[in-house]
């Protein structure tokens, strides 16, 4: 199966042809759920991750002060019985309803705060280079993965904290089969659903807010739209860079490189810690595929774009990752060589 991005409603070059020097390609993932296995790039699957090596851990700070909202064999017991219900269950769905019951029940305590002093870190994304054409594997690699910790970090961030692992995958013999896991996680958006991936290349533009002044003013003007014959039915300037931000900049939904969103902060420098230079997105780690703004990026394959009543299922979030209120964690990554440490963002 692939996902198709349908193509962009205007030629945004056409109304502001300064734009085209800054075209860059972004690779959207497209996450459904499924069962992918540890050869397979996916969100929430297994690693290509070799025996012997140390699983990474995180050792906080965590508040643990907050409730933390969910067991892991609850939280996948609960999730997976709102996806069987109302249809037949296949026998491997039938197992893992029994092998997650019996892990629940009876119930135990609930997860104390001495547990959580060094947390078994969950695998959030594992993108093989041949699968994903704008991940800057550093020489001598074709495998990133990422995982995160599932608690939030304050005061220095209210997300998961993640870690980056580029590495050969040929030069892993024997895969570890069972990597420790959490006990818990904080909220159960938290937790990612093993997703495949349909990854697929696409163009964006800068968000409006890294434009410069010349160049956001002729975006904000009719005349500029109608001469490309693109002026939408109300050209006020609003709407005109609200249609621009939305359908013809950058792409929604989890993604490989481009240019990042922004929105809840103006644009922020991000210099590499290791050697100052400018950071690059990596990956975009997204609540939603799309939201009401951004309907036009929506594939084309039709039922991506239906909800299911019965099972819950939300097309906009394959992963049932939600960050805050439905933001974005944006990793950052330096350009000059991928193994300095990596930043990141909510936007
Ligand atoms: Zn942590
Ligand atoms: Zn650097």
């Amino acid at each position: 199966m692939t996902r198709t991005t349908p193509p962009r409603p205007i030629a945004v070059t056409r109304v502001v042809p300064e734009l085209a020097p800054l075209a860059r390609t972004a690779t959207r993932l497209h996450p459904r759920p499924g069962a992918p296995t540890a050869g397979d790039s996916s969100v929430g699957g297994p690693l290509l991750w070799p025996t012997g090596e140390p699983w990474p851990h995180c050792d906080g700070p965590h508040d643990l002060t907050v409730a933390v909202d969910d067991a892991l064999a609850d939280l996948r017991l609960r999730r997976l019985r709102a996806a069987v219900r109302g249809r037949r269950r296949t026998p491997a769905e039938q197992r893992a309803l029994g092998r997650l019951a019996s892990a629940v029940y009876p119930l135990t305590s609930p997860p104390t705060a001495p547990q959580y002093g060094s947390v078994a870190m969950l695998p959030v994304a594992q993108l093989y280079a041949r699968d994903v054409p704008d991940l800057p594997a550093p020489a001598g690699t074709d495998l990133l993965q990422v995982l995160w910790c599932p608690f939030d970090h304050p005061p220095e961030a209210f997300m998961p904290r993640t870690a980056l692992v580029w590495r050969s995958s040929a030069a892993v013999t024997r895969v570890l089969a069972r990597p420790p896991e959490p006990s818990a996680v904080q909220y159960d958006g938290y937790l990612p659903e093993p997703c495949v991936l349909d990854p697929e290349q696409v163009t964006e533009y800068p968000n409006p807010l890294e434009l410069g002044a010349d160049l956001r003013e002729r975006l904000r003007r009719a005349d500029a739209w109608a001469a490309a014959g693109a002026a939408p039915d109300d050209p006020g300037a609003p709407v005109l860079e609200s249609v621009y931000r939305g359908e013809l900049s950058v792409a929604p939904g989890w993604k490989v490189g481009g240019w990042p969103q922004w929105g809840p902060t103006d644009p922020v420098a991000r210099p590499c810690p290791a050697c100052g230079t400018g950071m690059d997105p990596l990956l975009t780690i997204a609540t939603f595929e799309w939201d009401a703004g951004t309907r036009s990026w929506i594939p084309n394959e039709a039922e991506a774009a239906a909800p299911s009543p019965h099972s819950g299922f939300d097309p906009r979030m394959p992963t049932k990752v939600q960050i805050a209120s439905g933001y974005q964690q944006q990793l950052y990554v330096c350009p000059a060589d991928p193994r300095h440490p990596h930043t990141e963002l909510m936007q």
